[in-house]
C-alpha cells in the first residue's frame, strides 16, 4: 500500500506537507519521500529514505534546511522509492502513486518494445510501478493527457499525484475510486490527501471528494476538472474493517464510527444466539480490533477490558525476523497480560479479520496460558475467500495461505471451492462446518464472522460502489 499528500499555497508549503505525509505513515513502512517545487530559483528538488526503521519525521527533520517550495508533494511507499523526478517532453515534474498495475509486464515489454528506451533497475531487476507510470504519461504532449491516458492502459488500480514543474499539482483518483483522494481548502490554498484527517489537523476544511477516475489541476487559486468522475464505483470496503484511520472519513463514513457499528451488529447477532450470556467480558485483538469490540459492548452491556496490552516502544516498526519461530516470539514478547483480567474469565475477542489465522493460535494460547476459562472470537468482516488483486495489500500472494479456504480444501478437496458462499455463510451445513474445524483447530470455544449483510450495514453506502472482492468474489 502506501499514501501521499500534497499541498499548494501562496506561501511555503514543505511544514504542511512534512506532518501531512507524516500522518500517512500507518500506510507503508519502507520508504518516505517529499518533492518541493521553489518558483524563485532551484525549481524541483527531491528528497527520499528509506523509513524501516525510523520514523518519517525522524528522516525528514533537517529538511528545513535543504528544500521550500509553495507546492510540495510527500508519499510514504510499502514498496518503491518515490516520488520520482522525471524528465517528458512536455517539461519536468515529481510523481507519486499508489496501487497495483495488474498488467505490469505486458506494459513493461510494450514501452521497451516500441521505444527502445529503458528503466531503472531496481534490486531484483524491478521497474519501480511509478516510473512505469511516467513512462505511460510521456506518451502524450501534456500531463492531463497523459494522466488519462496511463489510467486507460493500466489494469488494476491506481491513483496519481504530479507536481509540476509549472508548479501545479495534478491529482487522479484511480478508475473505480478503489481508494480515497480527497481535496482540502484553506484561506491560502489546497491540498490533496489519502486521509481526511490528515488535512483538517493542519487546518484545511473538506473541499472535494474526487470521484473514479476524476482528474484535476489545482494552483493556489483554484482547482479545475480536467477529466469528470466515471459513474462506477468500487471503493475498498476493508480501509472501514481494516487499514483506514479511525480519525478519517471516506465517502463520508467515519472509519471509528463505521467500526462501534459493526460491533453492535455483530453483537446483536450474538445476542439472538443467546452467546452473551455466558461471557464475563468483550476485548479487542489489538489494536484494530479494538474499536469493533468497543461497538460490540456498547450493544451488549458487557464490560470492555483489555487482557493484553501490546508493549510497542522499543521495537522497531517493521522489525520482522525471517524465521518464523522468531517471528511468533516477537509477537509474544509484545502482549504483556493483565492476569486478573484472564484468569477464570470467558473472554470473547473481536478481531479486525482472520486471515492466515497464524497469530490468532498464538494470541488463544497466550490466554489459556494466562488462566482463562473460555476464549470465544469474532472476526469483524466474514471470512477472507480471495485473495485482494486490486491493491498493494498484505494479503497472501497465495490463496491457498487463505485460511477459509485452506479448510475448505481440507473438508472437501478442491471441488469444495464451488461452495465458497455456502461456507461464508454461518447459517449453512458447510458455514457452520468451517466454524467448527477451525475452533477445533485453534481452540477457540465459538466463532462467527461478521457477515457480508452487516459489513454493508454498518458502512452504509450503496453496496454496488463498494468492492467486496476478497469476501465474495465480486468483480
Ligand atoms: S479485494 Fe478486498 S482488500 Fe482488495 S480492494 Fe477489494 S475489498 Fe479491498
Amino acid at each position: 500500500m502506501g499514501g501521499f499528500f500534497g499541498v499548494v499555497s501562496r506561501y511555503d508549503a514543505l511544514s504542511d506537507v512534512f506532518f501531512g505525509t507524516d500522518y500517512h505513515s500507518h500506510l507503508g513502512t519502507r520508504r518516505g519521500g517529499l518533492a518541493a517545487y521553489d518558483g524563485k530559483g532551484k525549481g524541483l528538488q527531491r528528497e527520499i529514505h528509506n523509513i524501516e526503521n525510523s520514523p518519517f519525521r525522524t528522516k525528514f527533520e533537517n529538511i528545513f534546511n535543504e528544500m521550500k517550495g509553495n507546492a510540495v508533494i510527500g508519499a510514504i511507499s510499502d514498496s518503491d522509492p518515490q516520488p520520482l523526478l522525471i524528465r517528458g517532453g512536455f517539461g519536468p515534474y515529481a510523481i507519486a502513486s499508489v496501487g497495483l498495475i495488474q498488467n505490469e509486464q505486458e506494459l513493461i515489454d510494450e514501452y521497451l518494445l516500441r521505444f527502445g528506451g529503458h528503466f531503472n533497475a531496481m534490486t531484483g531487476g524491478k521497474v519501480n510501478s511509478t516510473e512505469l507510470v511516467a513512462s505511460l504519461i510521456n506518451e502524450k504532449d501534456n500531463i492531463a493527457d497523459g494522466i488519462a491516458f496511463a489510467q486507460e492502459k493500466i489494469k488494476g488500480t491506481m491513483s496519481i499525484l504530479i507536481l509540476g514543474g509549472n508548479g501545479k499539482l495534478y491529482a487522479a483518483r484511480d478508475k473505480l475510486g478503489r481508494l480515497p483522494m480527497i481535496v482540502g481548502r484553506n484561506e491560502d490554498g489546497f491540498c490533496v490527501s489519502f486521509e481526511s484527517f490528515a488535512y483538517k489537523k493542519l487546518g484545511y476544511e473538506d473541499y472535494k471528494e474526487l470521484g473514479p477516475g476524476e482528474i484535476v489541476e489545482i494552483s493556489a487559486d483554484r482547482l479545475k476538472v480536467l477529466k469528470e468522475p466515471g459513474e462506477e464505483m468500487r471503493i475498498c470496503a476493508f480501509l472501514w474493517s481494516y487499514y483506514g484511520y479511525p480519525n478519517s472519513n471516506y465517502e463520508g463514513v467515519n472509519v471509528e464510527q463505521m467500526r462501534y457499528k459493526n460491533g453492535e451488529i455483530m453483537a446483536r447477532d450474538d445476542m439472538e444466539r443467546g452467546i452473551v450470556q455466558r461471557l464475563d467480558a468483550v476485548c479487542g485483538v489489538p489494536d484494530s480490533g479494538t474499536p469493533h469490540a468497543i461497538g460490540y459492548s456498547n450493544e451488549s452491556h458487557l464490560p470492555f477490558t483489555r487482557p493484553f496490552i501490546k508493549y510497542t516502544p522499543t521495537w522497531p516498526r517493521s522489525f520482522m525476523p525471517a524465521n518464523q519461530s522468531e517471528r511468533n516470539k516477537v509477537a509474544r514478547m509484545k502482549q504483556i497480560p493483565v492476569p486478573e483480567l484472564i484468569e477464570g474469565k470467558s473472554l470473547l475477542f473481536v478481531d479486525d479479520s482472520i486471515v492466515r489465522g497464524t497469530q490468532l493460535k498464538e494470541t488463544v494460547d497466550f490466554l489459556y496460558d494466562n488462566g482463562a476459562k473460555e476464549v470465544h472470537m469474532r472476526s469483524a468482516c466474514p471470512p477472507i475467500m480471495y485473495g485482494c488483486k486490486y491493491l498493494n495489500f498484505s494479503s497472501s500472494k497465495n490463496e491457498m495461505e487463505l485460511l477459509a479456504r485452506r479448510i475448505i480444501v481440507e473438508l472437501e478437496g478442491q471441488a469444495g471451492l464451488d461452495y465458497i458462499a455456502e461456507y461464508s455463510d454461518g447459517k449453512t451445513e458447510r458455514g457452520k462446518k468451517l466454524r467448527s474445524t477451525i475452533c477445533e483447530k485453534m481452540n477457540f470455544d465459538s466463532l462467527e464472522f461478521q457477515s457480508l449483510e452487516g459489513v454493508l450495514e454498518a458502512i452504509g453506502i450503496d453496496p454496488c460502489k463498494l468492492c467486496t472482492y476478497c469476501w465474495n468474489g465480486r468483480e
